[in-house]
């Protein structure tokens, strides 16, 4: 178990911010993981568990404990006729998953490929893009319970997995160190195209039926025209969530704005994209000070150099407001801030 004090999180956001927590605790294995636990319990201060940091903004430095997981392995615990059932440590880098599998001839990450963070955390945020999410592929969550230092195995079933929620990031907010996840993979490659420009990428390329290493190749091309990378520029991904409104809100901004995006979510709700939204109010590439809105993607917010947390704090909130005053539509953080 690795144990700091006055700890740098520098390298644990994407963000870049250099702020500093009073203790950090990373777990390499369950036993730790208990270990992690009962030190939490007994703790008064506050605590933090993160992953890669990728969906994470810093405002200050935390006075508290924030623990990591460093359980690593990916190893096959169930294979059907059509199936392979996965167990992969928490602490494995989301991405290198996905290589693995398409390595292995295990299918279904493809369209998630180049997500950052780690495996753990793709069971708390349900990770999506291009039409597939965590949850299709996720069947059990092994975690320890803080409260009594426990292992728990978490049917996917039981764990509400919606669009980037799940009841982690709810009631069981803090309640469990998550250790393992496990995934079920098909051992038959069915691409999925439908999504953005993924056909149309394909075609340029001349490739009517992709394999499964030339779909990943192909998604990562497009997220890295469209996204920053955080190497580069500090950011978070998609800061804000796209949020879903009644229809009858949806139909009165329909006729004020013919050309609104919209997906439809149920017979009384539609998703509008936040980032349409934000374009419409005038903020695609600009600043407020050293925080930007990324020119490419205006649902990403940008340290362009030196910014602090409390500068993107402040561009995502005048964002908010102008949305609020043009839409009437309250949009809202999907960075945790902290
Ligand atoms: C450039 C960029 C592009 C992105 N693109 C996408 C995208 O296409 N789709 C998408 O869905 N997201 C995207 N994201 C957001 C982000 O990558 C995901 O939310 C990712 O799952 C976060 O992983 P992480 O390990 O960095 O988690 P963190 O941000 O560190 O933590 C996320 C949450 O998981 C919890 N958590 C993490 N590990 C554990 C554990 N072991 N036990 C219990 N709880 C845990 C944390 O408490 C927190 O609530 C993007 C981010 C960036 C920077």
């Amino acid at each position: 178990m690795k144990e700091e004090t006055d700890y740098s999180l520098l390298r644990h956001n994407t963000f870049g911010f250099d702020a500093r927590c009073r203790r950090y605790v990373e777990y390499s294995t369950v036993a730790e993981a208990m270990k992690t636990a009962a030190l939490l319990a007994r703790e008064t201060k506050p605590f933090l568990i993160i992953g890669g940091g990728s969906n994470l903004l810093l405002t200050h430095d935390y006075d508290g404990t924030v623990v990591r997981s460093a359980i690593r392995g990916i190893e096959v615990v169930r294979k059907t006729a059509v199936s392979v059932y996965v167990r992969v440590g928490s602490g494995e880098c989301w991405d290198d998953f996905v290589a693995a599998c398409i390595d292995q001839g295990w299918y279904g990450a493809e369209n998630l490929s180049l997500i950052p963070g780690d495996v753990g955390a793709t069971a708390v945020q349900n990770i999506g893009a291009y039409g597939v999410e965590a949850s299709d592929l996720i069947t059990s969550v092994e975690a320890v319970r803080i409260a009594d230092g426990r292992e728990a195995e978490l049917a996917a079933a039981g764990c509400r997995y919606g669009y980037r929620q799940s009841r982690f990031k709810q009631e069981w907010k803090n309640q469990y160190l998550i250790t393992h996840v496990v995934f079920r993979l098909s051992l038959t490659f069915k691409p999925r195209l439908d999504y953005g420009n993924i056909r149309a990428e394909l075609a340029a390329l001349g490739i009517e039926k992709p394999k499964a290493a030339e779909l990943r190749r192909v998604i990562i091309s497009i997220r890295r025209q469209k996204l920053p990378d955080p190497a580069v520029q500090g950011n978070a991904g998609s800061f804000f969530m796209n949020p879903v409104v009644d229809r009858s809100k949806f139909e009165q901004l329909q006729t004020q704005y013919p050309d609104i995006p919209h997906y439809f979510v149920d017979a009384t709700r539609e998703k509008i994209p936040a980032g349409w939204m934000i374009e419409q109010c005038g903020w695609k590439g600009r600043s407020l000070g050293r925080a930007g809105v990324h020119d490419k993607q205006a649902l990403v917010l940008v340290n362009r150099g030196g910014a602090t947390g409390s500068e993107i704090v402040a561009l995502s909130d005048a964002i908010c407001k102008d949305v609020k005053a043009k839409f009437g539509i309250d949009i809202h953080p999907e960075v945790n801030i902290i």
